[in-house]
């Protein structure tokens, strides 16, 4: 069994360090050194996380009217920066307070990160690729559906960037937080000016990693929307940021 506590080695206004709960640092670990060569998923995951997101806000809305005030409409932007070598995702759903930016990214080990790493470790394909397989499928894209199937989404992102920043704004509080880590055992979180958040919801900063490039190019961003999102029920903007 393990434990799911934050080990907070500092914490005054400026901020905290926390170490990454142990199932996930192995995890990461995992994901960036071996097994996995189709790295286009961690987009897919982006942004169904982004569109959940909005759904969270369109029911919470029902209880909670004015949760969505003033900017009523569902959406997930992308920020494609070429010469930074960043891509941004932005949606405007629930977003994460201080402490489900805590739980969410990092300390609390969910309930399928163990059996995900066990299956990629035993090598063994989940039954269904096992049986795609045998009709000449590949597992590497069986390991693509692991990682969603196993709710470990979120920290695909680490196979392409070696930061990676999280600002969000909870529906209805009056405080964002950054989230950062670069995927080597720990986060930090500190507050936000909420001028420098987005009104509502959250947006992810990739700082990606030099062998990643390509993800923040409209070409691959384009095609792997069409190829893996066609199906997300919310509009994905996409904007260049001038060079
Ligand atoms: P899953 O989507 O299967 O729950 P993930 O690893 O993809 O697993 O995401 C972990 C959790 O982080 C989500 O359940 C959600 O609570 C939170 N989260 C991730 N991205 C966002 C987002 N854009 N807005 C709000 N919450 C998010
Ligand atoms: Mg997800």
């Amino acid at each position: 069994m393990t434990t799911a506590t934050a080990e907070t080695s500092t914490a005054d206004m400026s901020g905290e360090h926390h170490s990454f709960e142990a199932d996930v640092s192995r995890l990461l670990h995992m994901m960036v050194h071996s097994v996995y060569s189709d790295k286009d998923v961690f987009l897919r995951e982006l942004i169904s996380n982004a569109a959940d997101a909005c759904e969270k806000l369109r029911y919470e809305a029902i209880t909670t009217p004015g949760l969505n005030a003033g900017d009523g409409e569902s959406r997930i932007r992308l920020t494609l920066d070429e010469e930074g070598r960043r891509l941004t995702l932005e949606d405007n759903g629930i977003g994460m307070s201080r402490a489900e930016l805590i739980d969410a990214l990092g300390t609390i080990a969910r309930s399928g990160t163990r059996a995900f790493m066990e299956r990629l470790q035993s090598g063994k394909p989940a039954r269904a690729a096992e049986e795609r397989e045998s009709e000449g499928g590949k597992s590497e894209g069986d390991t693509a559906q692991l990682i969603g199937q196993f709710g470990v989404g979120f920290y695909s992102c680490f196979m392409v960037a070696d930061r990676v920043d999280v600002i969000s704004r909870r529906a209805g509080t009056d405080e964002a937080w950054i989230w950062s880590s670069d995927g080597k055992g720990s986060f930090d979180i500190r507050p936000a000016e909420l001028s420098d958040a987005p009104t509502r919801g959250t947006r992810i900063t990739l700082q990606l990693m030099e062998e990643a490039k390509t993800y923040a190019s409209r070409w691959t961003v384009e095609r792997i929307i069409k190829a893996q999102s066609g199906h997300v029920p919310v509009p994905i903007e996409l904007v260049e940021k001038p060079g």
